[in-house]
């Protein structure tokens, strides 16, 4: 990639920021004619999608620049409607590329099935006969899907876990059988789904319980993804403010997040738009990856920071997420959706780990951007110049008047709806 032609991305219009794309050989000539046309989902794929389709609900699609992950530069396709966000991952993504960039870690893929049995009359004993029987029960599963077995993938591993009865809750015991399977290239929703209702009533032959269900589990602990960053704190001056400052007030931004549910859960927000952002522009499942993510805060007992910011020894500022991705490059709507498509050829992933690795780095990028604003500038100062833009336009501004009331609106100092109405009334003589 050339990345001369995207120099001032921000300041140019749509139509330039797709010839800069193409120039800077980010994306094909093809590419850019989709684009100008805006990568329009079909009415009649839109109404094959869900039930009772009546339209199309529209997101902006924009891309964040910068990103330098294990040594390969990639410009990153984010759909979310909240300004401030691509801004936000791009310029987090240019210090941490002068640094060195991301660097990660995906050790294993591998997704869970899981079948709850209940009234299971001697769990312990139970457990041994199904550990036992580890084998014809990965073969039941995998004769189920046996597609995914030819591709190389397929069922691995059996696990048990008793659940005691919680009486103060009024939970009963559960017996749950876990199938670590490799769906290889899928999410594998539906590979699963398929395995753990296969092997239901084996287990229940087997343990002499109830099978009550057989499903994915979305907390995808099989299937993490770690990204790291190291920031010398020359890069981290800002407003007066020395790089060993900021650095420290990073760490302890990380500190409370971890103490505090209250600050972990908007701290972990600001990890999710960029990790969302991502998602949704490969044609992704964000709720499965927002279920998952929040699952693992909350792996101690008490809900916390993902990401944690600490110092080296040099002194340099250390951050490191880890966040259960289980994304496909296949399968649900990403070869149907037409951004879906895009997204992938524009971000070249080889298989589904490069895939995690740029989102988990996306999430990582985007919490530093947001925490280094907090403990400096405020994160306001930044977050509504953007949103003067989205207040313009529900003022009722369109076309150039846009850019004219939102400037007006920043130097007001007043950026709020009943401003941008008596700045566009003013404007409009
Ligand atoms: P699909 O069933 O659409 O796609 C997976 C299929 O793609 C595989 O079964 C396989 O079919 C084919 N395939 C082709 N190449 C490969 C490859 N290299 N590796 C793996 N598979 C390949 O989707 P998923 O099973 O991935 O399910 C994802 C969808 O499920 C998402 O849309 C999600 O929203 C939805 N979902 C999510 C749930 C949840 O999160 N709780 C629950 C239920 C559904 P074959 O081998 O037969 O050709």
């Amino acid at each position: 990639m050339d990345k001369q032609p995207l120099r001032k991305f921000y300041e140019k219009n749509r139509l330039e920021r797709i010839q800069a794309l193409e120039q800077a050989k980010a994306i094909s000539a093809e590419d850019a004619a989709l684009l100008e046309k805006g990568l329009v989902l079909p009415d009649e794929t839109a109404d094959h999608m869900i039930e009772n389709q009546i339209a199309k609900y529209e997101l902006p699609y924009g891309t964040a620049l910068n990103f330098l992950i294990d040594g390969k530069e990639y410009v990153i396709p984010m759909a979310i409607e909240e300004p401030s966000v691509v801004a936000a991952a791009s310029s987090a993504a240019k210090i941490i590329n002068k640094a060195g960039g991301f660097r990660t870690t995906v050790r294993s893929r591998m997704m869970i099935g899981q079948v709850a049995l209940m009234d299971v009359p001697d769990p312990v004993r139970a457990k041994t006969v199904v550990i036992a029987h580890e084998e014809d029960l990965l073969q039941t599963a995998n004769e189920a899907k046996p597609s995914i077995v030819k591709r190389g993938g397929g069922a691995r591993k059996l696990e048990v876990r008793l659940i005691p009865a919680d009486e103060k809750a009024g939970t009963p015991a559960f017996f749950v059988v876990h199938l670590h399977i490799d769906t290889l290239e899928a999410m594998g929703a539906n590979i699963i789904d398929t395995m753990a209702e296969a092997i239901k009533p084996h287990l229940e032959e087997r343990t002499g319980g109830r099978a009550l269900m057989g499903i994915l589990s979305n907390y995808a602990t099989e299937c993490l993804a770690t990204t790291e960053c190291r920031i010398p704190v020359s890069l981290l001056e800002k407003n007066g403010m020395s790089g060993e400052e900021v650095r420290d007030r990073i760490i302890e931004a990380a500190q409370f997040a971890y103490a505090d549910p209250y600050r972990a859960a908007t701290h972990n927000k600001g990890i999710m738009n960029g990790v969302d952002a991502v998602v949704i522009a490969t044609g992704n499942d964000w709720r499965a990856i927002e279920a998952g993510a929040h699952a693992y805060a909350a792996r101690s007992g008490k809900y916390r920071s993902l990401s944690t910011w600490s110092k080296a020894e040099n002194g340099d500022l250390l951050g490191s997420l880890t966040l259960p991705l289980p994304v496909g490059t296949v399968g649900g709507q990403i070869s149907i959706h037409p951004a879906a498509g895009f997204s992938k050829r524009l971000l070249g992933y080889q298989n589904a780990k490069e895939l995690e690795s740029i989102i988990v780095s996306a999430g990582l990028g985007q919490n530093f951007s947001a925490i280094k604003a907090l403990v400096t500038d405020g994160i306001q100062k930044g977050h509504m110049a953007l949103h003067a833009k989205s207040l313009a336009i529900t003022a009722g501004a369109s076309g150039s008047e846009i850019d004219r009331v939102a400037e007006k609106l920043k130097q007001s100092g007043t950026i709020d709806l009943a401003t941008a109405k008596e700045i566009l009334k003013e404007i409009r003589g």
